[in-house]
């Protein structure tokens, strides 16, 4: 049997505050100048804000090419309306998991006027084999998600992957096999999950704080810690300091693929990402589901 080591923090980021869409205020934690990117993972951006001026704007009607978005709602509803003829309101805890694969437009505007809106933006790339496949969507309230109760009080409620205990995230993924995990813990508390080899990982604290890793690694509020990379068995270990402690733990299979980015496109040549904006401005980008 091999020996499961834990991961060691590589590196800690707090983001850095930005506007995307129609003005909604944000921190961007993937696809900053600190973290450009985590193979497979292009771009995390939590917006948080009880100001309706700093979300109101929504983010209206545009494209998407090559990847896939992934909303994680903690609080407030956001409406996602897209080309491909998919309509819902998402609420405290759900989750809308959109491919675009070949073409997409869609939009997410509040579905509220005032009031706390908290979530995720989490962009997830797709193999070059598969980037211009059909688009999809996978669109889950929080009561579809299993929680998964700890043994000391905390729980884990579980998006996409499957957990040391056996509970599958109700998000299904063949092309990165993600993990996506949103864990509670009482003060005190650790919390051990293994991941997959070669996976890379991130730890995202909402509140509270960790200790992570055989070092004690010390991780507070908003801050994200990327993780060691093994090619072996391993798991990430963590446990709560003198406070509940809220994170997000999420990995996948690195792509290791050439990366060619432009706003909402993300495909693996530039000549692929000039097609992308010539079928966008031709109205050529979506397929008509007709
Ligand atoms: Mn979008």
């Amino acid at each position: 049997m091999s020996k499961s080591t834990a991961r060691r923090v590589r590196m800690i980021t707090d983001g850095e505050k930005t506007s995307d869409g129609a003005g909604v205020k944000m921190t961007r934690l993937i696809a900053s100048h600190q973290l450009d990117m985590l193979d497979p993972f292009l771009l995390l951006d939590h917006f948080e804000s009880d100001n309706p001026d700093d979300y109101i704007g929504g983010f209206p009607s545009h494209p998407h090419r090559g990847f896939e978005t992934v909303t994680y709602m903690l609080a407030g509803n956001m409406r996602h309306k897209d080309s491909a003829g998919n309509e819902g309101v998402i609420g405290p805890h759900g989750v809308q998991w959109m491919t675009a694969g070949s073409g997409i437009i869609h939009s997410e505007m509040p579905e509220q006027s005032d009031g706390l809106m908290s979530g995720f933006q989490l962009w997830v790339n797709l193999p070059a084999k598969d980037k211009m496949t059909k688009p999809a969507y996978q669109e889950l309230s929080g009561e579809q998600f299993t929680v998964e109760q700890l043994a000391d009080g905390g729980h884990v409620r579980v998006i996409a992957g499957v957990t040391d205990c056996g509970t599958r995230g109700a998000v299904t993924n063949h092309y990165v096999h993600p993990l996506y995990l949103h864990v509670s813990l009482p003060a005190g508390s650790t919390f051990k999950q293994s991941i997959d080899p070669g996976h890379n990982a991130f730890v995202y604290v909402i509140e509270g704080s960790l200790a992570i890793g055989p070092d004690e690694k010390q991780l507070g509020a908003r801050q994200l810690a990327v993780l060691q990379t093994h090619e072996r068995d391993d798991h990430v270990s963590a446990r709560s300091d003198d406070a509940p402690t809220e994170f997000l733990l999420v990995a996948g299979q690195p792509l290791n693929e050439p990366i060619a980015r432009h706003g909402p496109f993300v495909m693996n040549t530039r000549e692929e990402i000039m097609q992308a904006i010539d079928d966008f401005n031709n109205h050529r980008l979506v397929i008509d589901s007709e």
